[in-house]
């Protein structure tokens, strides 16, 4: 194994575009989990980010915040303000691993690992962030929703660094994660689910019921329509449009749509909170 280590992010890019197979490493927690398994992962030369300070900060205005690739899930459940402003990410991130990994692990390094499970996409998701890319000195940004094309396969290209997560920041008059494991900590989402109402309308982000995290369009629109909804299986039709679920060995296909309806379901009826 050889690994690098950039002392800024201009050596970092400049290593990047020298060698395109060299893998980007932040908090390691998902990387090298994989180790004792993949023996091809002994010979790759690693790019260490974690000398790179300026993107471990986090920045809230009025207008946005922005995730700096190094940015940790800690630093969210630590600053209020943030808290504040996106309650669903301090969510997430208290439901992320244990302590260790949610002070190691970063929201980048969760959206780049592309997991169908994971816990820090679904709410990205649905605050409509955005991933900024960079390639030598070109930055392009992606939505978040758009970023996924297949099962571990995205729009980063080899070479790409994520340099920022970025979330605009709106009045909501619904927020909600609900996140479905065996236990509460140190447990793969049997199914999650993030779910925004705001100006800009319904986000409905599910987990663990297709090749990647995704938006739910069908549901989405039923709840813009204001249709009735009088029992969980009303939700059905439209989540078997958006999500395509399988039997593994944490759940069943069947279990997680009955149960994503149940979730939506106590979700859209529970009284609000002042
Ligand atoms: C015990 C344990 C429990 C866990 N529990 C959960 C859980 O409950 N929920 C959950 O969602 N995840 C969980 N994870 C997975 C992991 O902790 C998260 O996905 C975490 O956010 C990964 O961040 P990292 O910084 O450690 O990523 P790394 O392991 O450093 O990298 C992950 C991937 O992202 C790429 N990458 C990282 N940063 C960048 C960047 N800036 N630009 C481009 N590519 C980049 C790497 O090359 C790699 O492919 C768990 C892991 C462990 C070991």
């Amino acid at each position: 194994m050889k690994l690098l280590a950039p002392k800024s992010l201009e050596e970092a890019l400049a290593m990047l575009a020298a060698d395109a197979e060299i893998v980007p490493i932040a908090g390691g927690t998902d990387l090298l989990v994989d180790w004792p398994s993949n023996l091809d992962a002994h010979t790759r030369t690693y790019l260490d980010l974690s000398a790179l300070e300026p993107l471990r900060a986090h920045r809230l205005n009025d207008h946005s915040l922005v995730l700096g690739a190094l940015s940790s899930y800690w630093q969210v459940i630590e600053d209020a303000a943030v808290t504040a402003a996106f309650p669903l990410l301090a969510s997430a991130a208290r439901q992320v691993g244990a302590v260790q990994i949610q002070t190691r692990g970063t929201w980048a390094g969760n959206v780049a690992n592309a997991s169908p499970a994971a816990d820090g996409v679904p709410v990205l998701m649905a605050y409509d962030a955005r991933v900024e890319l960079v390639y030598k000195n070109e930055t392009e940004t992606v939505p978040l929703a758009a970023f996924y094309t297949g099962y571990k396969q995205m729009r980063r290209t080899s070479g790409q660094l994520i340099r920022a997560l970025h979330l605009p920041r709106r009045r909501y008059k619904l927020e909600r994660f609900v996140k479905v494991g065996a236990r509460r900590a140190q447990a793969i989402a049997k199914l999650g689910v993030a779910i925004t109402c705001s100006g800009a309308g319904w986000r409905v982000v599910a987990s663990s019921v297709a090749p990647t995290v995704c938006r739910c369009p069908a549901l989405e629109r039923l709840l813009a329509s204001g249709a009735p909804i009088r029992c969980p299986e009303d939700l059905l039709p439209a989540i078997d449009r958006d999500t395509a679920p399988i039997d593994d060995l944490r759940s069943t296909a069947d279990y997680r749509r009955r149960v994503l309806a149940r979730v939506l379901f106590a979700t859209l009826t529970e009284e609000p909170t002042a």
